[in-house]
């Protein structure tokens, strides 16, 4: 393997390329270099054996090829110099994606101390034990839907895929006693209520997993199509980002919740410390593994889902308006 894939932005970090951006990536954003479709089938990803997508898209994030010993270097340089805080590997399931995966992750590890967050699809415990020997520090399994039957709709059986919620929810589990921190990805926006995505985040929770949001993103030639309505789906969002902050401080929990229709009403917590939350804007920060900031992997310059940084006052009076809750 000569090549790797790798963000735009983590190469402009890297001094690969030239690029113009507001907020830096801290993470370096990799994806394990193939010319083959993933044998899995998301609707909504780029990759899927079925889309017809070019293969270069992540979400909005575009992953060129690049050099694998010029971006290996670079990046012990960029870990060093405290640029670049943390790498981040994609995998995709085609015939040697094992190899490639452990070949990438040992030539980070042989020259680097950089935490690696591996993304990958539900293993048997002998590989997860492999690639906590290897040098991964953080494993992350994406459910990506929030329920089970929206999972079968959109990386299940009923989408052509390989995939089953119960073999997804059985590998989080599995990983989460074998690494010290275990996560997941959910894509909120995929028609789940907010009752759905908070349930799910509370029973991760549970099992001593971080759950990351990102936001559903149309990619051009994906198979999933989806035109939410704006202000719905940005209520819902913001919604969801405090119900995770809530439940991952421990300040509330998904049974102190309450709902109509699916739709929270109640966050569990006393008004006055939610809007110290708010004000705050951690919430609304992304969220993920340690130093993630995934700046533009959802967003547009017209809507920012996670911010890769600290808010800014406009902003935070932005998400108060987008909560919709009617006394803050
Ligand atoms: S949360 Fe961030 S660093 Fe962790 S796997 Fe997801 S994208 Fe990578």
């Amino acid at each position: 393997m000569r090549k790797v894939r790798a963000s735009m932005g983590t190469l402009g970090v890297l001094g690969l390329e030239l690029v113009q951006m507001d907020t830096p990536p801290t993470t370096a954003y990799l994806q394990i270099y193939t010319e083959e479709r993933c044998k899995a089938n998301c609707l909504f990803c780029a990759q899927a054996k079925d889309s017809r997508a070019g293969l270069t898209h992540i979400a909005r994030g575009m992953y060129v090829p690049a050099d694998l010993d010029a971006v290996v270097s670079r990046l012990k340089m960029a870990y060093e110099k405290g640029y670049i805080r943390r790498a981040c590997i994609q995998t995709a399931l085609y015939d040697k994606w094992w190899e490639d995966t452990v070949y990438l992750i040992k030539r980070i590890r042989a020259e680097n101390h950089i935490p690696i967050s591996l993304s990958v699809f539900p293993l048997a415990d002998a590989k997860y034990n492999e690639l906590k020997n290897s040098g991964v520090n953080e494993i992350v399994i994406p459910l990506d839907a929030c329920t089970p039957a929206l999972f079968d709709k959109i990386k299940g059986q009923s989408a052509g895929g390989p995939y089953s919620w119960e073999r997804h929810l059985d590998g989080i589990k599995r990983a989460a006693r074998f690494f010290k921190s275990a996560g997941t990805h959910l894509i909120i926006g995929l028609g789940e209520t907010d009752e759905d995505a908070v349930k799910i985040i509370d029973e991760l929770h549970g099992y001593n997993v971080n759950t990351a949001l990102f936001s559903y993103t149309y990619v051009p030639g994906a198979q999933l199509v989806l035109e939410p309505d704006k202000e719905e789906s940005i209520r819902h969002y913001r919604t969801v980002q405090l119900a995770r902050y809530l439940i991952l401080e421990e300040i509330s929990a998904y049974p102190d919740m309450r709902f109509t229709d699916g739709a929270l009403c109640d966050f569990g917590a006393k008004r006055d410390v939610i809007l110290r939350i708010i004000e705050d804007g951690t919430a609304f920060q992304t969220s993920g593994c340690p130093e993630c900031n995934r700046p533009m992997a959802n967003e547009t310059f017209s809507m920012i889902y996670n911010f890769p940084r600290k808010l800014k006052d406009d902003e935070v009076a932005s998400v108060k308006k987008e909560l919709r809750l009617g006394w803050c």
